[in-house]
């Protein structure tokens, strides 16, 4: 609260530990604490400092976020040319642990509002998806999951031109094969293997990304789930399909969403695929509500169609573009739409990596014709990811 702003203003001026940053505004706040612009008075420059909430659970996690961050800048991007927020320093003030980063501008959330929840240019779209894309590589080489990946944790840097973005808060990361939390990311941005209960990879961030490039386009959220069950309708109604049979099977809360409707098998009798093609099938709201013995919330729908090809292909387009730009822009929304199929894939095992999602069209700026076939992935070394459940959430967006 401003309290605690006024008092760190003071105490950092007055403190005979001799003040280096003088706090001049708030930037926001979470779940971790708030984040201050300061001037420090050392470098002379704006700097952004997370005062992290004085209780170790929080500082904890705020010195994995400083260690993850850390390795990320000097170990995988010591040039900063990969899109990834840059950690300056650290210090404890008055039992708080205070992380300063390089001052950046207006979340991509705020940057959406601001542009009144209409879609952001296309051109926009596919510089800031090729931005993104840089730190994904680079945290999926490093082996780290962000966890966290939405709009509000995007920004926008302040100084450069073309408009230039970073990834920020890792405050939710956590290393690959070492994953200790079941109820992570946030609502809308979250994947069905981490709804469902399955054993999660850097994938997950992935689908983040997805949900966060339709977002630019269509400036309100693709999967605006008012409950996870409503998510994964929504997730079905507009992808068409559902998570494969594997997953559903070994994931922990498939029981919670789907009803097991029997065994796979392709109409034996006549040879046709009439038969049943998936063992589960999606409850049914009053089949939810006597098994959770709750009605689930079900949100409103922002578009006036329901498959994905749909919404993206009728979205009003911009007034001012003449007709042969509109010709080019439809096409630049079919490759839009094969690039979301990727990126948005119920299969973790099937979803695009970040380097193959690098060499789609969308991104590349070449010209989109066929489905886009990504070149197969390097072999990389398996890590068996170590699920344990434990339900605590330190961050993992506040739903
Ligand atoms: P959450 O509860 O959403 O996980 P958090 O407590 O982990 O948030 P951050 O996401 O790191 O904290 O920061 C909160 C907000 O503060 C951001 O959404 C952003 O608006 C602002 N902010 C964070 N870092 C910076 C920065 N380097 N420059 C400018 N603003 C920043
Ligand atoms: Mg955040
Ligand atoms: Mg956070």
């Amino acid at each position: 609260n401003s309290d605690l702003i006024l008092y760190v203003n003071f105490e950092l001026v007055n403190s005979e530990t001799k003040g280096r940053y003088i706090v001049k505004d708030a930037l926001g706040q979470g779940t971790f604490g708030q984040v201050a612009k300061c001037w420090d008075l050392e470098s002379n420059k704006y700097v952004a400092v997370k005062i992290i909430k004085n209780q170790p659970a929080y500082y904890q996690q705020a010195v994995v976020e400083f260690s993850i961050l850390d390795m990320l800048n000097k170990k995988y991007d010591p040039d900063d040319k990969h899109h990834i927020v840059r950690i300056l320093d650290y210090f404890v003030f008055h039992r708080h642990l205070c992380i300063s980063f390089e001052m950046l501008g207006s979340n991509l959330y705020e940057l959406i509002k601001m542009n009144h929840f209409k879609g952001l240019p296309l051109n926009i779209v596919q510089a800031f998806s090729k931005q993104i894309l840089h730190a994904l590589v680079v945290m999926k080489d490093a082996g780290i999951i962000h966890c966290d990946m939405k709009p509000e944790n995007i920004l926008i840097s302040t100084r450069l031109k073309p408009p230039q973005i970073k990834v920020i808060d890792f405050g939710s990361a956590c290393v690959e094969g070492r994953t200790v939390y079941s109820y992570i990311q946030s609502r809308y941005y979250r994947s069905p293997e981490v709804l469902l209960g399955y054993p999660y990879t850097t994938s997950i961030d992935m689908w983040s990304f997805g949900c966060i490039v339709a977002e630019l386009f269509l400036g309100l959220p693709l999967f605006p789930g008012a409950s996870e069950y409503d998510l994964l309708n929504r997730m079905t109604e507009i992808l068409g399909g559902q998570p494969p049979d594997s997953l559903l099977r070994d994931a922990k809360n498939t029981s919670k969403f789907f009803k097991h409707v029997g065994s796979i098998h392709r109409s034996e009798h006549d040879g046709t695929s009439k038969g049943i093609i998936s063992a589960y099938r999606i409850l049914t709201e009053d089949e939810y509500e006597s098994r959770e013995s709750k009605k689930p919330a079900i949100g409103k729908h922002y578009f006036n169609y329901v498959k994905l090809d749909d919404i993206v292909a009728n979205y009003p387009y911009r007034k001012n573009l003449s007709e042969k730009e509109k010709s080019k822009e439809s096409l630049t929304r079919l490759a839009l739409v094969d690039f979301l199929r990727g990126l948005v894939e119920f299969d973790p095992g099937k979803r695009w990596s970040p380097l193959q999602a690098s060499g789609h069209p969308f991104v590349t700026g070449d010209p989109f014709e066929l489905p886009y076939k990504p070149p197969p992935e390097s072999p990389r070394i398996p890590v068996m990811p170590t699920t344990v459940t434990v339900d605590h959430n330190p961050g993992g967006g506040h739903w």
